[in-house]
C-alpha cells in the first residue's frame, strides 16, 4: 500500500510572518488527515521558523531545491541539502520544470541533487514532465524516460525507497489545464514501467509518483481515483491554508 502524499510548492511566495500565518491556519486544517503525508514547501528563509511552529503537526516541510554540491564551502547563492535538513526540512523538491526552464539545470546536476538530498536523508521530490511542444511532437514518454535516466542514474534500490517522483507536464503548470486523469495516469503507469525496468518490479511498486499541474479542490480526488497517481505536488492553489486543506482532505466525505 503506498501512502499517498500531498505536497504544497510555495515557490518564490510569501514573506516570513505569512509563510508562519499560513502554516498555522492550515494546522488544524489536516490535523485529522491521515491517509496522507502532508508537505509544505516554503521559501528558503522561511523553513527553520515554519518547521519550528510545526513540530510535533503531520505537516512536514520541504526545501524548494537544494545544492547539487555535499560538501560545505565556496558555492556562493546555494544551501547544502544538509542545511535544510537542519533547518527543519525532511524533504526536499528537485529538478522542477522552473528550474530545468529558467535556471539551466539539468539531468545531471539533478540527479548529484538527489544523491546530496538522500546523503543527507531528506526525501527527494524529484520532478519530471514534457513541454506542450514536446507532447505535441510525441515525444512526452521520451523526454520522460530521459529525465527519469539521467536524474536517477547510479541510485541503487534502497536509494529508490526514499525517493518520490513528481509527474508534472510542464503545460499544465500554472495554466489552470490540468491533464486529465487518463492522461495522467497513462503517464504515471509508463514512469513505474520505467522504473520497474531499472530497479525491478517489486522496487517500482513501492515507489510513490505525484501528478502536479493545477492541481485544485475540484479535480484532485479524480486524479486520486487513478492506480499510479500516489499524491499531488500542488503550486498555486496551496498558498491558500483552506484551498490547500480542501485538496489534503480530498477523501473527506
Ligand atoms: C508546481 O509548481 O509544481 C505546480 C504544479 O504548480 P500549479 O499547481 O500552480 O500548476
Amino acid at each position: 500500500m503506498r501512502r499517498p502524499v500531498i505536497a504544497g510548492n510555495w515557490k518564490m511566495h510569501k514573506f516570513i510572518a505569512d509563510s508562519v500565518a499560513t502554516a498555522l491556519a492550515l494546522k488544524p486544517l489536516v490535523a485529522n488527515a491521515n491517509h496522507c503525508e502532508v508537505v509544505i514547501a516554503p521559501v528558503f528563509t522561511a523553513i527553520k521558523s515554519v518547521a519550528d511552529r510545526l513540530e510535533g503537526s503531520n505537516i512536514r516541510v520541504a526545501g524548494q531545491d537544494c545544492a547539487p554540491e555535499q560538501k560545505h564551502g565556496a558555492h556562493t547563492g546555494e544551501v547544502a541539502a544538509d542545511m535544510l535538513r537542519d533547518a527543519g526540512a525532511s524533504y526536499v523538491i528537485v529538478g522542477h520544470s522552473e528550474r530545468r526552464q529558467f535556471y539551466a539545470e539539468t539531468d545531471s546536476m539533478v540527479n548529484r541533487k538527489v544523491q546530496a538530498a538522500i546523503a543527507a536523508e531528506l526525501t527527494p521530490i524529484v520532478c519530471v514532465g514534457e513541454t506542450l511542444a514536446q507532447r505535441d511532437a510525441g515525444l512526452a514518454e521520451r523526454v520522460v524516460k530521459g529525465q527519469i535516466d539521467g536524474g536517477l542514474r547510479e541510485l541503487t534500490v534502497s536509494d529508490l525507497e526514499r525517493i518520490i517522483i513528481a509527474y508534472e507536464p510542464v503545460w499544465a503548470i500554472g495554466t489552470g489545464r490540468t491533464a486529465t486523469p487518463e492522461q495522467a495516469q497513462q503517464m504515471h503507469a509508463f514512469v513505474r514501467r520505467i522504473v520497474a525496468e531499472k530497479f525491478g518490479e517489486e522496487a517500482s511498486q513501492r515507489l510513490r509518483i505525484l501528478y502536479g499541474g493545477s492541481v485544485k479542490p475540484e479535480n484532485i480526488a479524480g486524479l486520486m481515483a487513478q492506480p499510479d497517481i500516489d499524491g499531488a505536488l500542488v503550486g498555486g492553489a496551496s498558498l491558500e491554508a483552506e484551498t490547500f486543506a480542501k485538496i489534503v482532505n480530498y477523501n473527506a466525505t
